[in-house]
């Protein structure tokens, strides 16, 4: 832990780590930052922080970031330092050479989640008009990007309901696929708080998280379901509240489709979906199903909160859809103390989704094909644009493969490393003639790039980030760019260099374009943000004051839609050559793939992944605790230290993924969500055996 000296100013600014969104003062002396301390009146976290945010900012003046811009004509040649002049210039001939050798959707691009609104927004801004397709994505594809069709499809809009003040409200919360004290530390603090309080806990996972059972915590059901089969214990859940007819009637009639409901009640109570008939499937008794749909239903305000465990599976957006059905059917939507919230991972995955980085919607959710919306897009940015949706990042990998997509920019992204199976990326990036990596540090991708331009951290810049509350707080410049240019400066240079005019002169300008164009943001600029601390959108005239609850009066989509979802296995199988399940999560200490907190004194806390194997798998194989044991799939093998505990269920085995020699990557498949391409990162078949280290 670094704090050293007497600081001589502060800024207050937000947490660059994950999606609670904390707000700290920065303090400084000259250009050093000497410690950041939490704010006490950040209404994300009010004082609180975690190891996190706290401690773990040192990365931003590690050695090893990279200051200069570089290039080269081949991944084969060492890279060569150049101007950023150079570098600019030749990232825009490349793209226009591919395009006018390829065609106008040979290029595309990712947006960081890392990175502020305004500088994702410029990125599919870039990509929109100057390249001329949608071919723009984000990492929330790898993560969140079931929650976007599952919430959109069963409310109207892609984002959760509540604050997170709204937690002290509720009765019974129901936690699924996440882990918030490790993942969502300062969120999952306050979690603790109500439930100490007396409120009750239900949870959904494989796994023992410390919320099952912590000191003056104690879930009043744990489901430790079988990976990979959320749908089928949701639907079991359901058949409870409608065969019991624990539902809410006159909210189902009032607020929802009353035809559409029937149908879905009409399946879900069918006897091949009562909690008996799936045990089999789930591994769960079916009392402590019945048990926890009872308490859902009837314990009063109930919440649910939900990660990845929900959106990193082949039924990801059925899972999210299944979770929107049980929430209108028992009434828990629309209300403080209730809800349906997803936990996003990423500081600004949310408002990476908001500003149109995915290839079929402009900012704010609206699709390329409305006409309405393109037509103010094209107004604005005085070009014409595309109305078919682009390609999704394992779209654009495929094509390369197939050698028909050759020029990607990547913004704050390590794909490499983040994506699935790592050997098609690899041959994907290696497809592809111009790959610009836009980074602090030279990356595992940027082994493939032509192009490295230094990217700048959170503390370098102006800009907003998105919390996963919907809300909107500042970023502010505690200290000069070490690399001379904020990441949003950068994208404008490479838009310039392609012939697009653009002059902004500060993100607030970004902002008051982004608020022009997005219903959603008609309300947000820089001067309110900086007098009221953040606003949670929609933030318009129609909510002056922002919306902490969702869907008060009527869903975003008017009725709200409850849709079938129907069980469907993954085609990733156990059998004699893999019989183990693995799934995957996060540590306190770190975070992702560890780009960051490897490089300060967190990794001391953690300093490596480990393979959590139940006591009885363990003794099957001869394996003791801290014994090197390999972890094959059919996908590929790597090796790490066993951890023998109880946590995990026998048949299921589980590990973290904070560090690259773990190559947790390497053994994940290529199945994904049926709607979204969202990666089965939480399933995947394996072996494991005694090895001799790496
Ligand atoms: Fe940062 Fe999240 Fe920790 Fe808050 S809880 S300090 S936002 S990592």
């Amino acid at each position: 832990v670094v704090e050293t000296g007497t600081p001589d100013r502060a800024v207050v600014t937000t947490c660059a780590y994950c999606g609670v969104g904390c707000t700290f003062r920065a303090e400084m002396r000259g250009e050093e930052l000497v410690r950041m301390v939490p704010w006490k009146d950040g209404k994300a976290n009010r004082g609180h922080s975690c190891v996190k945010g706290r401690f773990a900012w040192g990365y931003a003046q590690h050695q090893d970031r990279i200051l200069n811009p570089m290039i080269r004509a081949s991944v084969t040649e060492p890279w060569r330092e150049v101007s950023w002049d150079e570098a600019i210039a030749y990232t825009a001939n490349e793209f226009r050479r591919i395009q006018a050798q390829y065609g106008r959707l040979s290029v595309g691009g990712i947006t960081s989640s890392r990175c502020t609104n305004e500088e994702t927004f410029l990125v599919q801004k870039m990509i929109r008009q100057g390249f001329g397709n949608n071919n723009v994505d984000t990492c929330a594809r790898v993560c969140h990007s079931p929650t976007g069709y599952g919430l959109k499809t069963t409310f109207g809009t892609s984002a959760g309901t509540q604050d997170f003040d709204s937690v002290m409200h509720a009765d019974v919360i129901l936690v699924i696929g996440a882990n918030p004290t490790d993942a969502h530390p300062v969120f999952g603090s306050r979690m603790k708080k109500r439930l100490r309080q007396g409120a009750k806990l239900i949870v959904i996972d494989p796994r023992q998280i410390d919320l099952v059972k912590s000191p003056h915590v104690e879930a009043e059901h744990h489901l430790p379901l079988r990976p990979g089969t959320n749908v089928a214990l949701l639907t079991a859940m359901a058949h409870v509240v409608v065969t019991e007819k624990l539902y809410d009637e006159a909210f189902i009639r009032e607020r929802c489709d009353w035809d559409e409901f029937q149908d879905w009640a009409d399946f879900v109570s069918e006897a091949a979906r009562s909690p008996e008939a799936i045990e089999p499937l789930t591994g769960v008794r079916p009392a402590d199903v019945r048990a926890a749909a009872r308490l859902y239903a009837t314990g009063g305000n109930a919440a649910i909160y939900y990660g990845l465990g929900v959106t990193e599976h082949s039924q990801g957006s059925s899972t999210v859809m299944a979770i929107a059905n049980l929430a209108m059917a028992t009434g828990n939507i629309g209300r403080e103390g209730v809800g349906v919230n997803p936990l996003r991972g990423q500081n600004n995955v949310q408002g990476a989704c908001d500003m149109g980085s995915f290839p079929h919607e402009f900012s704010g959710y609206r699709h390329v094909s409305d006409d309405g919306a393109r037509a103010m897009f094209e107004s604005a940015w005085g070009v014409k644009l595309d109305h078919e949706p682009g390609l999704r990042i394992p779209n654009m990998l495929d094509a390369a493969t197939d050698g028909t997509f050759k020029g990607l920019f990547i913004q704050g992204e390590d794909i490499l490393q983040s994506d699935p199976n790592t050997r098609h990326v690899a041959a994907g990036l290696a497809a592809m003639e111009c790959v610009v990596v836009q980074d602090l540090f030279l990356n595992e991708t940027a082994n493939y790039a032509h192009v490295f331009l230094p990217g700048s951290t959170f503390l370098e810049k102006d800009g907003t980030f998105t919390n996963a509350e919907r809300r909107i707080q500042r970023v502010r410049k505690v200290m000069a760019p070490l690399n001379g240019h904020a990441d949003w400066e950068i994208v404008q240079l490479v838009a310039n260099a392609l012939g697009l005019g653009w002059d902004y002169a500060h993100p607030s300008e970004i902002m008051d374009e982004i608020a022009a164009l997005t219903p959603t943001f008609t309300g947000v600029h820089y001067d309110r943000l900086d007098a009221e601390g953040s606003l949670q959108w929609p933030a318009n005239d129609a909510a002056p004051d922002g919306t902490p609850t969702m869907h008060i009066d009527g869903f975003v989509r008017g009725k709200g839609k409850f849709v079938v979802t129907d069980y469907v296995p993954t085609d990733e199988k156990t059998g004699p050559r893999f019989p183990l399940l693995l799934t995957t999560g996060r540590i306190l200490s770190h975070y992702n793939v560890g780009a960051q907190t490897r490089r300060t004194a967190n990794t001391a806390w953690h300093p490596e992944d480990r393979l959590e194997i139940h006591p009885n798998d363990a003794e099957n194989r001869g394996v003791k605790e801290g014994d090197w044991v390999s972890l094959r799939s059919r996908a590929g093998e790597t090796t790490l230290r066993a951890l023998i505990t109880e946590r995990v269920a026998p048949g299921v085995v589980y590990t973290t993924f904070h560090h690259p020699d773990t190559q947790a990557n390497v053994i994940t498949t290529d199945y994904s969500d049926w709607a979204t391409n969202c990666p089965e990162y939480k399933v995947t078949a394996v072996q494991v055996g005694l090895s001799n280290g790496p």
